[in-house]
């Protein structure tokens, strides 16, 4: 691959053959790898105008950016190219310049783990790989489950016990081989590993594989498209293991080295006050400790995160900051989203909007600055915990006079 130089070991620093190994033969698994990109090569054809003249808009526009061997366009699911919607309710109601939302609930799987499980088949394709393996919180999973399915690649996925229904329904459905490991995601990480080790699966694990991060970072390039190459102030997402915001740092990364934007927007990393390693870490300066799964928000419940180099240096050199949310501010962003935006997010990514409410309130984002929101998944994933903010049990007799009662009385219980 002309365009890409090598791998760069982030914690020592070491250059890595991309051809010959996925992590850094000196660090193992701390050893995650940055692909680095020769820009004088992809400035001489990547211009503005190959992007207002490009006519493909799925993720497969991008393939020219990212670590994928680019000569063969192969019938994968049409991943990317998500809506970007003014939040014009929601701007107003937080008082700030504007809200963009990003929404990857509308992702062929409902999730962002789209963009990297797009890359994870179509390299396992390219390799001859037939069976590709992960361990997921449930929608890395289910993500690859479904782009797996539609290149004809078999799938073993490793999930923990709580994972939600609404995810483990869609990873059947799409056929993947299901491992519900009696234990939470540390747990299914850990069995995933010794059982890829053994059989020799192509590794989706987002942290471990470094094409992962290059395919969450087309979200940044459509957002730039999307904005007419003006980079917002400010976008916020939710954190677990920190590749989507290490990800979107790459992807600003490489349209600013391209001249494409003058600036790099500032990243809000958001955490659950039940499980803030990366959160942790980022304040106080000292390495990653080991946090309890402790939140509702189960695709951001990362006790052991498995990227936290790249994603504390993506919040640092974009001189953003990160903020961590109850479970019960998470429940309340759902309902906001929902009321205002239209937008049914699931609880990790309303966690993103909670965060930025807070970070407005405590003036961290000012109210003069842009803003743009990523959605990370659809709600209908975890309808248990979305019912949760919304209870409604009530049932009315078909009749009008027994709804014209029902209507008064929630009218009263509204004023009250
Ligand atoms: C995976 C995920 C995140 C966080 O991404 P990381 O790469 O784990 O930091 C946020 N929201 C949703 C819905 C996710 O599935
Ligand atoms: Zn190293």
């Amino acid at each position: 691959m002309k365009h890409i130089k090598y791998g760069l070991c982030v914690s020592c620093n070491q250059k890595v053959d991309l051809n010959q190994s996925n992590t850094c033969p000196k660090c193992k698994d701390k050893g995650i790898l940055d692909v680095v990109y020769d820009y004088k090569y992809l400035k001489k054809t990547i211009t503005k105008s190959f992007f207002t003249e490009h006519k493909t808009f799925n993720i497969w526009r991008y393939k020219d950016l990212i670590s994928i061997k680019a000569d063969e366009i192969l019938n994968t699911l049409s991943v990317g190219w998500t809506p970007l919607m003014f939040a014009n309710n929601l701007t107003k109601q937080l008082a700030v310049k504007s809200l963009h939302i990003k929404d990857e609930g509308m992702q062929p799987t409902g999730s962002l783990k789209d963009r990297a499980s797009f890359v994870a088949v179509v390299k396992a394709y390219q390799l001859g790989k037939d069976t590709i393996a992960c361990a997921s919180t449930g929608n890395a999973a289910t993500s690859l489950a479904g782009n797996a399915a539609k290149l004809g690649l078999k799938t073993v996925i490793f999930v923990p016990k709580r994972a939600p229904l609404g995810k483990t329904a869609q990873l059947l459905m799409y056929g993947a081989q299901l491992v519900r490991v009696d234990g939470d995601y540390k747990a299914a990480y850990n069995l995933s590993k010794q059982a890829i080790d053994k059989y020799h699966w192509y590794n989706r694990n987002a942290a471990v594989n470094p094409h992962m991060v290059e395919g969450k970072k087309t979200v940044a390039y459509e957002i730039i498209e999307q904005l007419d190459f003006e980079a917002p102030d400010w976008v916020v997402v939710s954190v677990g293991d920190g590749c989507t915001i290490a990800g979107l740092y790459k992807g600003f990364y490489d349209f600013y080295k391209l001249g494409l934007i003058n600036n790099i927007p500032k990243l809000l990393g958001v955490q659950s006050e039940g499980c803030a390693p990366i959160y942790q870490s980022f304040h106080t300066n000292h390495d990653i400790k080991e946090a309890d799964e402790n939140t509702l928000a189960d695709s951001i419940a990362v006790g052991i995160p498995r990227n936290p180099i790249k994603a504390l240096e993506a919040v640092k050199k974009s001189k953003g900051t990160m903020v961590k949310v109850s479970d019960e501010a998470i429940l309340k962003a759902m309902k906001t989203l929902g009321n205002y935006e239209g937008i049914f997010a699931e609880p990790a990514s309303a966690a993103g909007y909670a965060g930025l409410k807070d970070a407005v309130q405590k003036n961290l984002i000012n109210h003069h600055e842009s803003i743009v929101f990523i959605n990370t998944g659809n709600g209908l994933k975890d309808i248990d915990n979305a019912l949760k903010s919304v209870p409604n049990k009530d049932v009315v007799k078909a009749d009008l006079k027994a709804l014209e009662n029902y209507l008064e009385i929630k009218d009263e219980m509204n004023d009250s």
